[in-house]
């Protein structure tokens, strides 16, 4: 046990953390040159794809320090992306300390000091660590400067490193031996082991990855899921290298996985304690924070005959991911589905294309919106999730909408950039104060304005230095309407959306501009309408086809017809049939161009 480091890296996207892991396995000897070729601690497709870093992931190496000893180092990968904090606190659980990795020519930038709160206000150690000095921009002492008046933590003894070259690894492998304390815990008590992570192998069943806080887990015997009480056999217990090794046992302090043949896709839930059938501890070790989702969208599948596929996939994603939440819905427009729930709209993203890709499932998405609190005339108080469901507007008292505190760190010439977006997404100033060259800004703004594209605006706004992290505050009075869209009379239930009513009338001619460009062309007229109430507030018509647009393709060359008629099917793909209209998956998306 004292010759375990449980520590995980902490870093701002792009600063380098999956570099240095990776030149720690190097160091370590964990994989040869070819296996090295990939990053691995970046594991899933749509991670590479986006480079960014989205389940924790855990790496154990051997490390044989400069004191002739030989430790055993648990990487605990944490992602970066600020929709992500909830993954970053549960991977800290696992943690004694933590790398704080900042890119010696960007500097501290606002998720850096999120997450590096995070691991302070769970007592970890935390090393600070200068990365890229190779670079002709790095100033390291100005980034010395910065941790210690925006994060709050002693630079004095902060590494310079280039993970790229290699220089100044060693060192900070011997500063984690030093520093880093090991594992507390009691080997010779009941089991306790605290689940950080679990997912769905086809193979395997569901697999974990826990922390053993006190005692041993054996393979061969079994061991109890605390929250249910059901008692399972361990088939295998093990560590990842990255590759899985078997082990035999693993002992008080270890971060490692366990297969143990659960079938039921919430059998072991992240956040429960495992034991020992035959000792049981008595209680839970405590678990993290209850995640709640902010965000919420429709997910409809295509083809009706999906749902109980959707349903499933479902499931299994939220087996890792407890901050995933749905539950069925159902709409006119669009039949059976679920309405889920996200923390933010890179979550939501992420989360339809595991489902279309992992699972083949072909999905029309609603637009996100945020939970609304609904005080009715009668006196009662709705939570309100789905602008369909909003009541008719004279049964409305106060409508409360969820306002949030941003804080954003930018440097002085895109300032003003940024104060100007603010105020245009409804946003009060809090503070300001200079830092060096960087100005630390915070607004509280409405939630909803922030989840459909505030963060790619600011990024533009900004040319990319712009960092930003939120948490919500309360929920506050506020005008708002609900904006409904009627196609040839009817209305979508699934196009409502719920605005401030200073930009109702703008957002109703921007949607039914943007209807009118996405419905494609029927054999008749089609009408688009936007109101508020029975009250028309814009009114678009999408022409009738006057003649057949295949027609000059007839006779012509018959691959470019194959195409244009694949074409076609592609984009039948995302269509729903609405009454005699067909409207596709951008019309449910139009909110989020026109916002
Ligand atoms: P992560 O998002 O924190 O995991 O960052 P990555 O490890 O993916 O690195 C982001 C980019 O910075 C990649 O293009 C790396 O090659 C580059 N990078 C990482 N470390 C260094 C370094 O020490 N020096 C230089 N020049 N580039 C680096
Ligand atoms: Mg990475």
């Amino acid at each position: 046990m004292d010759h375990i480091r449980n520590f995980s890296i902490i870093a701002h996207i792009d600063h380098g953390k999956s570099t240095l892991a990776d030149r720690f396995l190097q160091l370590c000897e964990a994989l040869t040159d070819r296996e090295m070729s990939a990053q691995v601690l970046d594991s899933m497709d749509l991670e590479r794809e986006r480079g960014i870093t989205i389940k924790a992931q855990s790496v154990s190496i051997k490390y044989k320090a400069d004191d002739g000893q030989e430790y055993q180092f648990n990487i605990i990968d944490t992602p970066g992306h600020v929709d992500f904090n909830y993954e970053v606190s549960r991977s800290l659980y696992a943690c004694e300390g933590a790398l704080l990795v900042v890119d010696a020519a960007q500097g501290v930038e606002a998720q850096t000091v999120a997450n590096c709160l995070t691991a302070i206000e769970q007592n970890l150690e935390v090393l600070p660590v200068i990365n890229k000095i190779d670079l002709p921009a790095a100033d390291p002492e100005r980034v010395k400067q910065e941790i210690e008046e925006i994060v709050g933590i002693d630079a004095s003894e902060a590494l310079c490193v280039s993970a790229k070259t290699g220089q100044g690894v060693h060192e900070i492998l011997e500063q984690i031996v030093k520093y880093i304390p090991a594992p507390k815990g009691d080997p010779a008590g009941p089991l306790k082991a605290l689940i950080i992570d679990s997912w769905f192998d086809n193979y395997l069943g569901v697999v974990s990855l826990v922390k053993i806080v006190d005692g041993e887990l054996f393979a061969g015997r079994k061991m109890r899921v605390m929250s249910t009480a059901h008692d399972y056999m361990v088939s295998e217990v093990g560590l990842f290298t990255p590759k899985r090794l078997k082990v035999d046992v693993l002992r008080t302090g270890q971060v490692g996985y366990v297969v143990a043949g659960i079938k039921e896709i919430d059998g072991a839930p992240v956040g429960d304690t495992l034991t020992q059938s035959d000792r049981p501890a008595t209680e839970r070790v405590p678990g993290f924070k209850q995640i709640k989702p902010r965000v919420f969208a429709g997910l409809f599948p295509v083809d009706a005959s999906d749902y109980e596929d959707l349903r499933e996939a479902l499931a299994k994603l939220r087996l890792n991911d407890s901050a995933l939440h749905y539950e069925p819905e159902t709409s006119q427009a669009l039949g059976f589905g679920f309405r889920c729930g996200f923390l933010g709209m890179l979550h939501m993203e992420i989360v339809q294309e595991r489902l279309e890709r992992e699972y083949g499932l072909n999905l029309i998405t609603t637009a996100p919106t945020v939970i609304y609190e609904v005080l009715t005339s009668k006196g009662e108080t709705l939570q309100v999730d789905n602008p369909s469901r909003l009541p008719p507007l004279d049964q409305i008292e106060i409508i409360y909408e969820p306002i949030i505190h941003a804080d954003i760190l930018v440097p002085q010439e895109h300032l003003g950039n940024v104060i100007t977006l603010c105020m245009e997404k409804r946003g009060v100033q809090k503070s300001m104060q200079y830092l060096g060259n960087q100005v630390a800004i915070s607004f509280e703004l409405p939630m909803s304005e922030v989840v459909v594209d505030f963060f790619d605006r600011l990024k533009s706004a900004t040319r990319g230095y712009a960092s930003f992290d939120y948490n919500f505050v309360r929920n506050q009075a506020s005008n708002l309407v609900k904006l409904d869209v009627l196609i040839n009379g009817d209305r979508v239930d699934a196009l409502s959306i719920i605005v401030h009513k200073d930009k109702a009338q703008i957002h109703g001619r921007a949607l039914a501009e943007k209807m009118k460009e996405v419905i494609p062309r029927q054999m008749y007229d089609v009408a688009i309408q936007a109101t508020i109430g029975s009250h028309v507030i814009a009114r678009e018509t999408v022409k009738a086809l006057r003649k057949n647009v295949t027609a000059k393709c007839y006779g012509g060359d018959i691959t470019r017809k194959r195409k244009l008629l694949e074409k076609q099917k592609e984009g039948k793909r995302r269509m729903k049939q609405f009454g005699t209209v067909e409207i596709p998956q951008a019309a449910f998306m139009a909110i989020l161009d026109v916002g």
